[in-house]
């Protein structure tokens, strides 16, 4: 699969592009409102998005429509298939393990080739500002500010590594959906885990440690594993909830006079 850079859009590993808003554009408007609502659970998994409701509810053309499905398949907000129409992607227990095993070698690789490439100039001072970052956040001790903290830290890592593809790779293989949940229900022991690991992670690249950046990273992501399949039996269940309120909805549709 290939995807231009202008179909990516990737609340997780690059929160800022969904903050930076459209373009301009009432393709690039479109898409951003209904990635939005994704990201912000006012569409729920496995909710089917009807063209024609979407049409009238945003105000825009059916083409526009369609365009942004296109694009928020290609960046797994959304699935379609061929009988159902799209749907708000609701990835099963195995996607979401397969996700998080390629996540543990992307991360773990970035991290290695930050760390072999931490005297290039200027880097030190990046990695001293990120292990500066930590500190405060943790001298702050909530949770609140996670989930941009942590694009910015996993980001930073990766383009020092110098190999754009594990940011693209880290986009195609992100289930957005997931990562709201995550960061919606981050525990307080949880987000300390994640500091204690962020900072082995930058201690590691600073000391210009491939072997033991690379191990923290992957233990980092292997951690979210469990988490990542708790999310995921969650979300099976809210796809079913959808399904069952879709169906007695129709129902009472199809049977206006059912009560009378
Ligand atoms: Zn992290």
């Amino acid at each position: 699969m290939t995807t231009s850079s202008q179909d990516t859009l990737v609340p997780f590993y690059k929160p800022a592009a969904l903050e930076e808003g459209p373009s301009g554009s009432v393709a690039d408007y479109v898409l951003h409102e209904m990635a939005r609502r994704i990201v912000d659970g006012e569409y729920r998994p496995g909710q089917r998005l009807v063209e024609a409701e979407l049409t009238q509810d945003l105000g825009v053309s059916r083409s526009s429509v369609r365009e942004a499905l296109r694009r928020l398949e290609i960046n797994r907000f959304v699935r379609i298939e061929p009988n159902r129409g799209a749907t708000v992607a609701t990835p099963n227990r195995d996607e979401i393990v397969a996700q998080f095993r390629i996540r543990e070698v992307l991360c773990g690789l970035g991290a290695r080739a930050a760390a072999e490439r931490v005297h290039l100039p200027g880097n030190k001072a990046i990695m001293q500002s990120l292990l500066d970052e930590i500190e405060v956040q943790r001298a702050l001790g909530s949770e609140k500010n996670h989930r941009r903290d942590n694009g910015r830290f996993h980001r930073a890592i990766n383009e020092m590594s110098g190999i754009a593809e594990i940011g693209e790779l880290l986009d195609q293989s992100n289930f957005p959906i997931l990562h709201t949940i995550y960061f919606r229900d981050l525990s307080h022991a949880h987000w300390e885990r994640n500091m204690s690991d962020h900072l082995d992670i930058a201690r590691a690249v600073f000391n210009g440690d491939p072997v033991a950046a690379e191990h923290f990273a992957k233990q980092h992501m292997h951690r979210m594993v469990d988490i990542a399949v708790a999310i995921a039996t969650q979300l099976q269940q809210e796809s079913r909830t959808t399904a069952v309120a879709r169906r007695s909805q129709s129902r009472r549709k199809s049977a206006p006079d059912a009560s009378a």
